[in-house]
């Protein structure tokens, strides 16, 4: 026995709890027209997840719930719940008892629970199916509803009986992997649609890819190229830089030494320049010298004359004083005699002009005087003093003094022309000796100049090669700047000085030194075309791109694995779907064959006799919208459109004793009854559910058959417990225990557990 107890609160009439507890293998259910007793199948069909509001005989969830009486007010939730024994682990669940729980509020929301965990709807189907209790509800039969299983399509007959055989869960199973596949090729389909969205923008980044990669490998070689040409760059330019400074040095300082040469020869030339200026002297002195001997020549002469004219005058005042001697006369000189006359006649003239005697006299006396003097004179020198004689000596005197004077100054000028005639030889010497210097110091000039000339051009040509390797530096630093904005730091590189030569050895400074310059030049033509070659390729933003590529390709490989999942996921859910279907096929087969033989069984034992099967028909192929009530898996998906081809129905064959009635339209009320009690308990017998709930499926049988209704049921409840409604007082005798339904005034139904002599008391 699985099934423990149901309680009720607030469900329909059963405002109060209400608590029927089912501890032996058949309870039955009393009591008066409209007590309730439905209410509690009802309960029974609510609380296992049942969708349909037709089946609960409700329109809407608040008529499910307990709308209040005369007595009392209405309740605002209605809940059932049902405790199953799980001793014998009839659901997978680790426990002793399971308690599945359903509760609905006025504004319509419900809320699940088993044991105690709230949980969804498919989480209570899908525990129900393990014990086959499924939703068709085939162990709920309602009130009038005995012969559903008669009257329904082939189709859900086909579902009832499937779900009789516990097949059920497989088709849920099915069911849910139908959805999942559906889904599983949508999101494949998404995915291929998105993976062909992105692919044309693969292929555009790939080349760009492609691009970037060749020019990395262009840089990579630039990279090489530089490191050697750099590395030989720099070497070459210290070491030309240090050879040409060594190689200025002596040239150099000689033509320093040349210049200070050049400029000391130039000295000694400039000055043989005061040449003219000594000669100017020379000539001056020539001009001195021949005034000076002019001079001293006329001085000369004039003391000749002077001699002379001493000698004549001292002859004749010789014979003067000879005829003197000899005749005793004086000889006076005739001026002398002029200037008495003079002096005698301006004193005459003097005293005619005087007024006066005493001026006259006076004056006289002035011309007496002047005679006196003159006689005076003559007469006291002896005669000589005044003479002739005498003033020729005193014109001697007068003459050998001026002769002595003239000595005197020859003499002087004879002084000053020694010293004219020495300052003009030396002169005339200095001016000879300079001549010959001023041509010692051209022929140096020349010389020095010619030198200066060759040093000057060795010079030159150092400077070219200084400018060369200048221009070497700029080029260099300019490779340096531009090479670091094409490959980075890389640039450097030749600083680390790796470098070896072809034979394995370091590369010397000697090596590169001994290189032709024209190699150099070679591989800097190398690398200005890798350079154009990266300038013309003309990737910008690189990085961003390769950074796209691989996050769009990574997005790419991620849809691509996950397309090769959702692909295997799609295989393996209709694998499933196919083992599923093969499963049910199967198990409906062996099932259905074991139900006829039941059927054949208990319709023979009704009827005593007769044939009784259920063939299975294929149905004409059609597309319709299927009513998913009572199979609901997923809350948002309550219908699903189907196509359907040859659908595969239930069709029941029967055939009563020695009547030649065939088929079901044929059956009357009471048959059908019988008929498909045969059927529900054939059913029953090859899979028994847990439970069975049997609402008044007795009323409409006779006694006799009640009898034999009654004791299929006890047959029956060695498989199912049984739930039993009814009025029929055979049922009821087979029962193990037996509540009544009672309703009071105020519309509120009650529960009493009652005797069996009571109980045909109560169901009146
Ligand atoms: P019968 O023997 O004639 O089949 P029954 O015993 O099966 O009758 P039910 O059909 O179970 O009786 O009960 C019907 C009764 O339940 C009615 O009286 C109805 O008014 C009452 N009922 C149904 N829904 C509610 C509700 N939400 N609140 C209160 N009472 C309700």
């Amino acid at each position: 026995m699985y099934l423990k107890s149901l309680e009720l609160i607030g469900f329909k009439s059963f405002g109060k709890k209400t608590e029927l507890e089912f501890n032996t293998p058949v309870a039955a259910v009393v009591g008066p027209n409209g007590s309730g007793k439905s209410n509690i199948s009802e309960a029974m069909r609510f609380v296992l997840g049942e969708q349909s509001m037709k089946s609960l005989r409700s329109k809407k969830t608040e008529d499910l719930i307990y709308n209040g009486g005369s007595s009392d007010g209405r309740a605002n939730r209605a809940s059932v719940k049902l405790v199953f024994d799980n001793a014998k682990r009839l659901f997978d669940l680790d426990f002793d008892e399971v308690l599945v729980e359903r509760a609905v509020y006025r504004d319509g929301s419900s809320e699940y629970k088993i044991n105690g965990s709230q949980v969804r709807l498919r989480d209570v189907w899908e525990l129900l199916s393990q014990a086959n209790i499924g939703a068709s509800g085939h162990h709920i039969i309602s009130q009038g509803e005995a012969d559903k299983i008669l009257s329904s399509s082939i189709k859900d007959r086909r579902t009832i009986i499937e779900d009789a055989l516990g097949l059920k869960i497989y088709q849920y199973k099915r069911a849910e992997s139908e959805r999942k596949l559906a889904k599983t090729e949508g999101n494949i389909e998404k995915v291929e649609s998105l993976r062909r969205e992105i692919s044309p923008h693969i292929r555009f980044l790939k080349k760009q890819v492609e691009k970037i990669e060749k020019s990395q490998e262009m840089k990579r070689e630039l990279s090489t190229l530089y490191e050697e040409y750099l590395y030989r760059e720099s070497i070459y330019i210290k070491e030309a830089s240090k050879r040409v400074e060594e190689a200025k040095k002596g040239p150099a300082s000689r033509y320093s030494e040349l210049e200070r040469k050049l400029t000391e020869a130039k000295t000694i030339l400039e000055s043989a320049k005061s040449k003219d200026d000594k000669s100017d002297e020379l000539i001056s002195l020539e001009r001195k010298l021949s005034e000076i001997r002019s001079r001293k020549d006329e001085l000369s002469r004039k003391q000749g004359l002077i001699e002379g004219e001493i000698s004549g005058l001292k002859r004749f005042v010789q014979k003067q004083k000879e005829r003197e001697e000899r005749e005793g006369n004086q000889s006076v000189p005739l001026s002398q005699v002029q200037s008495l006359i003079t002096s005698f006649r301006r004193s005459v003239e003097d005293a005619l002009i005087k007024d006066s005697v005493e001026a006259f006299r006076q004056s006289i006396v002035e011309v007496k005087g002047i005679f006196d003097t003159f006689l005076k004179k003559y007469s006291e020198t002896g005669g000589e003093q005044g003479s002739v004689v005498s003033e020729h000596k005193e014109e001697i005197k007068r003459l050998e003094e001026q002769g002595e004077n003239f000595i005197k100054e020859l003499s002087e000028i004879k002084g000053e022309e020694n010293e004219l005639v020495a300052s003009y030889n030396r002169l005339r010497s200095d001016i000879e000796t300079e001549k010959d210097s001023s041509r010692d110091a051209e022929r140096a000039i020349f010389s020095i100049m010619s030198e200066q000339n060759d040093v000057r051009s060795l010079l030159k040509d150092l400077s070219y090669e200084e400018d060369s390797i200048k221009m070497a530096k700029e080029a260099f630093d300019n490779e340096l700047k531009e090479g670091s904005v094409l490959i980075g730091r890389e640039i450097v590189r030749y600083e680390e000085g790796k470098l070896s030569t072809q034979n394995g050895g370091t590369l010397s400074f000697e090596d590169v030194m001994s290189e032709d310059r024209a190699i150099q030049k070679e591989r800097e033509k190398s690398i200005e075309k890798i350079k154009i070659k990266l300038e013309d390729s003309g990737l910008s933003g690189s990085e961003e791109i390769m950074k796209e590529y691989k996050e769009t390709t990574e997005r790419d490989e991620f849809l691509e694995k996950e397309l090769i999942d959702l692909r295997s996921s799609a295989e393996s859910l209709k694998n499933l779907i196919g083992e599923l279907e093969v499963r049910i096929d199967s198990e409906f087969k062996a099932g259905l064959s074991k139900i006829n033989k039941e059927f054949q069984n208990l319709f023979s034992l009704m009827f005593g006799g007769g044939q009784a099967s259920l063939v299975v028909i294929k149905e004409e192929s059609r597309r319709r919208k299927i009513e998913t009530e009572g199979i609901v898996l997923d809350d948002e998906e309550p219908q699903i459109e189907e196509e359907e081809e040859a659908k595969i129905g239930i069709d029941i064959k029967v055939s009563l004793p020695r009547k030649n009635t065939k088929g079901l339209m044929m059956l009357s009320g009471g048959e059908r009854a019988l008929t498909s009690i045969a059927l529900l308990f054939a059913m029953s017998q090859v899979k028994p559910p847990p439970f069975l709930i049997l609402d008044e499926t007795d009323a409409a049988l006779d006694e006799a058959n009640s009898k034999k209704y009654a004791d299929m049921i006890e047959n029956l409840s060695k498989y199912s417990q049984l739930i039993v409604i009814t009025h029929n007082r055979e049922t009821m005798s087979r029962a193990g225990i037996i509540y009544g339904v009672t309703m009071d005034r105020s519309g509120l139904s009650k529960l009493l557990s009652i005797a069996f002599d009571k109980a045909v008391e109560v169901a009146k």
